[in-house]
C-alpha cells in the first residue's frame, strides 16, 4: 500500500529540480561555500520579500533566536515571557543565556500566546515576550504588541512556522508574520514553510543598531577582523543552502496556497465528525498551515493514530508534553494543572499530513479514513 507521509520533499524537488540543481551547481563552481553572492541575493530577497530593512542569515532557527535575544543585552535573572505549548527551542535558548523562562497558558482556539496570560506573568523583572506563531498563524499581536509598549519589553517573534502568513491590525495596517515586534526569528528546517535542503534560519528587524549587534554576535562577536567587541557565536547559513532557499523562495506565493488549499479540503471533508474539532483561524491572521492540527477525544487520539497508521497514514502529535512538565524544564514555580489549555491540546491534538504536494485523491483517502474510525461514513 501507498504510505501517505507528513511531508513530501521529494515530490516538491522533483517538480522544481533543474532550477535547484542549477542554483547548487553555480554554487559548486563558484566555490563560494561560506558567505558570498549567494547567501546575499538570498538576503536581498528574503529582505523584499518580508519587508523589513536587514535580514541576518545565521545557522538555524535556535541560533535565530539565542542571537536575537543576545543582542537584547538582557542580564541573568531577567524574565522572558513565552509559551508553554511549543517546540522546547523557545525556552531553551533563554535558559541557555541565564535568563529566566517564565512560561505562561495558551489560547484554546489559536494554540498561540494568550495576551491575557502574559499580562498577568508580567513582573518587574519581565523583559521581554517571546510570542511563537504556532502552526503557522499569528499570536494575538496587537494585544501583545500595546503589553510590550505599556510595560517597555522588547518582543521577538518566534516565527519558525509561520513564514507566508500575515497579520491584520484594527488600523488596517497589514504585516509579514515576524515582522511586528523587535526582531523576529525563523528556521529553514527542510520541512518548514520555506525549508532548505539541511539546517538553515534567520533573524530579522527594522531596527539597524539590533541588526548591527546581532550580526556582530553571529560572527565571533567581530565587526573589524579579528578585533572581538562582545562574545559572540559562530552561526551562518551555508551558500548552498541560500541558493536552494532563493529559487524556493520563488515559489513561496504557490507553496502557501497549496497548503491552504489542503486545509480547506479537510475543513470541509471532516466538518460533519461531531467528535472532532477543526483548527480555529484567529480573524486578524491568515494561516499558513504548516501543521493541520485537529483535537481527537483524548481516549480516542492514539487510537486513531494507529488506525491511520495501518492504513498508510502517517500522523503527529505536536507536542506531547508541555514546556513546564519537560523533565530538563521542572521548576518548583510550577505543577500539573497550572496551564490548563496546554496540559488538555497536549492530550488531543493530532496533526495530520500537510504539505504542498497533497493531492485531492489523498486527503480525500484521509478524510475517509477518519470517518471511518468515527464510525461516521
Ligand atoms: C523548528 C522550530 C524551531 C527551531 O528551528 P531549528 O532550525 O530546528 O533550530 C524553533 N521554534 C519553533 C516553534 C520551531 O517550529
Amino acid at each position: 500500500m501507498e504510505q501517505i507521509p507528513m511531508v513530501d520533499l521529494k515530490g516538491q524537488y522533483l517538480r522544481i529540480k533543474d532550477e535547484i540543481d542549477g542554483a547548487i551547481q553555480d554554487v559548486l563552481d563558484s566555490t563560494e561555500f561560506v558567505k558570498g553572492g549567494a547567501v546575499n541575493r538570498f538576503q536581498q530577497h528574503f529582505e523584499a520579500y518580508l519587508g523589513v530593512k536587514h535580514v541576518i542569515p545565521v545557522g538555524n532557527g535556535t541560533d535565530a533566536l539565542q542571537i536575537a535575544l543576545m543582542a537584547l543585552d538582557l542580564k541573568p535573572g531577567d524574565e522572558v515571557i513565552t509559551p508553554t505549548f511549543t517546540f522546547i527551542a523557545t525556552a531553551e535558548v533563554v535558559a541557555l543565556l541565564g535568563l529566566t523562562p517564565v512560561v505562561v497558558d495558551v489560547d484554546p482556539d489559536t494554540f498561540c500566546l494568550s495576551a491575557e496570560a502574559v499580562e498577568r506573568a508580567i513582573t518587574p523583572r519581565t523583559k521581554a515576550i517571546v510570542p511563537v506563531h504556532l502552526f503557522g498563524q499569528n499570536a494575538d499581536m496587537e494585544a501583545i504588541l500595546s503589553l510590550a509598549e505599556k510595560h517597555h519589553l522588547f518582543v521577538v517573534e518566534d516565527a519558525c512556522q509561520s513564514i507566508g502568513s500575515e497579520y491584520h491590525f484594527s488600523d488596517g495596517k497589514v504585516k509579514r508574520s515576524g515582522c511586528m515586534g523587535h526582531i523576529g526569528c525563523t528556521s529553514f528546517f527542510p520541512s518548514k514553510n520555506l525549508g532548505c535542503y539541511g539546517d538553515g534560519g534567520a533573524l530579522f528587524t527594522d531596527d539597524d543598531e539590533i541588526a548591527q549587534t546581532a550580526k556582530c554576535i553571529a560572527n565571533h562577536g567581530m565587526t573589524v577582523r579579528y578585533h572581538h567587541d562582545r562574545i559572540g557565536v559562530n552561526s551562518r547559513l551555508d551558500s548552498i543552502q541560500a541558493a536552494i532557499l532563493d529559487v524556493k523562495l520563488n515559489h513561496m506565493e504557490e507553496y502557501i496556497d497549496h497548503r491552504q488549499a489542503a486545509a480547506r479540503f479537510y475543513d470541509e471533508a471532516l466538518a460533519d465528525i461531531p467528535q472532532i474539532i477543526l483548527p480555529k483561524k484567529n480573524p486578524h491572521s491568515t494561516h499558513s498551515y504548516h501543521q493541520y492540527t485537529i483535537q481527537v477525544p483524548a481516549e480516542k487520539r492514539d487510537d486513531l493514530q494507529q488506525y491511520l497508521k495501518v492504513n498508510g497514514i502517517f500522523s503527529m502529535i505536536y507536542y506531547p508534553i508541555p514546556l513546564h512538565l519537560q523533565k530538563a524544564y521542572r521548576d518548583d514555580r510550577y505543577r500539573p494543572g497550572d496551564f490548563p489549555v496546554a496540559e488538555h491540546l497536549s492530550k488531543v491534538v493530532l496533526s495530520l499530513p500537510m504539505h504542498t504536494e497533497l493531492k485531492h485523491e489523498v486527503l480525500a483517502y484521509i478524510s475517509r479514513k477518519i470517518h471511518e474510525f468515527f464510525e461516521c461514513v
